[in-house]
């Protein structure tokens, strides 16, 4: 299945919550699997592709141990990881009915597995955290959950990019109420002022030197945060070059629900998020880009293969796409 940041993320939090109030915590096995969420969680926050967030043992033994990475032989590390990784298999598996009972009553129908894997080329063996589905038999109200559609596609997020240094401060951002207004009122001030100042002078006739560069200053920087006055309004929007590392494409600038205030209006934040989806037509990648022509103002999911015939919607709340054209794609491959 396809493996989610965000999704992987709240059902590692969910199991850690689980392992520490059932007091599993305590055994130095099922710290393995904390260790190796802790790692993940790291590695997924500073924007590194889901499926490339998996350690050796020589990390895992420094984080169990607490020691020093290197203080242990790679051989000492392995055996130590691999006695723990079978012993954690089994306390794990001996739980399970309380884990999956606590998963499914928040609402998640994955539970993580550690999966031992490794690399051509590479003798080492490395670990990796794997949402896998909660089996059917064991899951009674999963019946009544739609069967997936396969003319739908399907988003997930592969990749949380990181904000270049200059772009940080948006990071920390929480918008909420007056905040938010004020936010965007400031924005906007902070724009039409130099401008009100350039075109009054066209009106005057009076330009001078200073009014054309008051008035090029306040152009420049409306392009540059147009998208964070967007994003207040739209929720999600292309995130814009500048704060992007230059390998970062199609990374949208998303406005999600963090939580709630105290007065229980939801609590915002904006953060960078690489939105992806297998496309149902051809099975090609597809990304999230801005709408073009009669799509403008929308984002949409767009097939690398085919950039004008393979489009689909694109919901982040719900993570689904239905097609945009409507010429027979539907059927995808049967036909
Ligand atoms: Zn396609």
């Amino acid at each position: 299945m396809l493996q989610d940041a965000d999704q992987l993320l709240a059902v590692g939090q969910e199991m850690q919550s689980w392992v520490t109030e059932s007091d599993l915590i305590n055994l130095k096995p099922v710290e393995l699997f904390s260790a190796i969420y802790r790692r993940t969680s790291e590695y997924l926050t500073n924007g590194i592709p889901v499926e490339e967030a998996y350690f050796p043992a020589t990390d895992l033994n420094a984080d169990l141990k607490g020691i020093p990475l290197g203080e242990d032989s790679s051989d000492t590390a392995g055996k130590y990881v691999r006695t723990n990784y079978a012993r954690m298999s089994e306390i794990l598996a001996e739980h399970k009915p309380s884990l999956r009972k606590r998963l499914r009553k928040k609402g998640y129908r994955e539970e993580l597995d550690v999966e031992v894997i490794s690399k051509p080329g590479d003798p080492r063996k490395y670990y990796q955290l794997k949402l896998v589905r909660i089996p059917e038999s064991d899951d009674a109200e999963s019946s009544s959950e739609p069967k997936s559609d396969p003319g739908i596609a399907v988003y997930s997020v592969r990749q949380l990019p990181k904000f270049l240094p200059w772009a940080k401060p948006f990071a920390e951002l929480t918008l909420s109420g007056w905040r938010r207004s004020l936010f965007v009122g400031g924005m906007v001030t902070l724009f039409c002022a130099p401008l009100a100042v350039f075109l009054l002078a066209i009106i005057g006739g009076q330009l001078l030197l200073w009014h054309v560069l008051v008035g090029s200053a306040a152009a420049i920087l409306l392009w540059l945060f147009k998208p964070l006055i967007d994003v207040v309004e739209r929720s999600i929007v292309r995130a814009p070059d500048w704060m992007l590392r230059l390998n970062d494409v199609d990374v949208q600038l998303e406005l999600r629900e963090v939580g709630a205030q105290d007065n229980g209006l939801p609590l915002r934040q904006i953060r960078l998020v690489k939105y992806e989806a297998e496309c149902p037509v051809c099975g090609g990648n597809m990304a999230v880009v801005s709408g073009k022509r009669e799509f403008r103002g929308r984002m949409v999911g767009q097939c690398s293969r085919s950039r004008s015939e393979h489009l689909y919607s694109f919901d982040h709340i719900s993570k689904r796409g239905v097609p945009l054209r409507t010429n027979g794609y539907y059927r995808g491959r049967d036909v």
